[in-house]
């Protein structure tokens, strides 16, 4: 059995944002050494990150941003209250960033899937903020686009958050196509991703925004992937796939208000790698969020959906705090299905699938 390229380095632990805030470098080895105890290691090959070059950054960002944040780099200063510019986090931002690239290419050379620590969703081309100070998904498709020459990859951004900067950088672009699924933004930062954002210009109909209603959990995501994702991939017909995941959709996540449990976890990504290897036939698996002491199980779940692996990852898990959420699944499937018709009403025009 070929073995599962994750692109991982101690350096990444670097990642840090300050005593008391809610990103903590040390998830990816604590991550690593869990695959370990759980036995998945052995079939993983660990490929050590090389930094992103600026020649790679600008894929995605102005010079003057990055002049920017080089200044704040060294005056240790802050984008936004919650996003200092740390010289770690700043180093690891470029070695995700870099090891997105570094995945791309081990894909086009005929690898299924590869997992990254990535998913830096909230910066722009001019912008960055959300712990965010370069957009690695961003860079792997404009680097696909640009320096490849693709003209159909599809990012699929399951984080809780909707993914304001990867949408911005491609809301007007024929080649990308962005889908994100994500809390109701009425409800959450960014306060982005309505149904009727659907791009603008050649890439009017490329962007789909899924806004879950708070606490959805594992059947209202398996209908909305369905129904939505599912045949607008069809018809896109992806060469490459990208997933923006993270655990942070997770029921007991402190920053956000959804409902998947491990399985739901699992299931989503265990969605995504099928769609994925039924269009494109490959998966650039990234993640990086999830908030509060279990944020790493929730990892563990979603890497076992992506690879298919059966394995009892709730075996390894802490029991979680609570069982059900606070509104009855009844009301919840009700919501969706609004919501959802609601959302075709926007993408018919553009989507013969609708
Ligand atoms: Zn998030």
């Amino acid at each position: 059995m070929p073995k599962i390229p994750i692109f991982y380095s101690e350096r990444l632990s670097s990642f840090d944002l300050g005593s008391g805030h809610p990103f903590k470098g040390s998830r990816f080895r604590y991550f690593i050494k869990l695959l370990e105890t759980s036995g998945i290691l052995q079939n993983c090959q660990l490929i050590p990150p090389i930094p992103a070059t600026d020649e790679y950054l600008l894929l995605a960002h102005d010079a003057a941003y990055l002049e920017h944040i080089a200044k704040l780099r060294e005056t240790q200063g802050w984008l936004t209250l919650d996003t200092p510019v740390t010289k770690g986090a700043n180093n690891a931002q470029r070695l995700i960033s870099g090891s997105a690239i570094q995945a791309c290419n081990l894909l086009l050379e005929g690898e299924k899937i590869a997992h990254t620590f990535g998913g830096l969703h909230h910066a722009g081309r001019d912008y960055g903020e959300g712990f965010c100070h370069y957009n690695d998904v961003a860079i792997a498709a404009r680097y696909l686009t640009e320096k490849k020459n693709l003209d159909r990859v599809m990012i699929v951004d399951t984080d809780a958050h909707q993914g304001n900067g990867t949408m911005d950088i491609f809301y007007d672009n024929p080649k990308v196509l962005f889908v994100s699924i994500h809390q109701d933004p009425r409800t959450l930062y960014p306060g982005k991703g309505f149904i009727w954002e659907t791009g603008t210009g050649e890439g009017q109909g490329l962007t789909v925004n899924i806004p879950m209603p708070p606490f959805s959990s594992n059947d209202q995501y398996e209908l909305a992937l369905s129904t939505i994702l599912e045949p607008i991939a069809k018809e896109f017909k992806p060469q490459f796939c990208i997933r923006n995941g993270g655990s942070d959709p997770f029921y007991a996540d402190e920053l956000t208000m959804l409902g998947l449990d491990y399985d739901g976890l699992f299931l989503v990504s265990n969605i995504v790698r099928d769609i994925s290897l039924k269009t494109s036939g490959n998966l650039l698996d990234m993640m990086l969020s999830g908030y509060g002491n279990l944020v790493i199980y929730g990892w563990l779940a979603q890497f076992c959906g992506a690879n298919n692996l059966n394995v009892d990852y709730k075996h390894f898990s802490p029991p979680p705090p609570f069982n059900s959420p606070p509104s009855s699944q009844e009301i919840l499937n009700q919501a969706t299905k609004s919501m959802l018709d609601s959302l075709i009403g926007e993408l018919n025009q553009h989507w013969s699938c609708f």
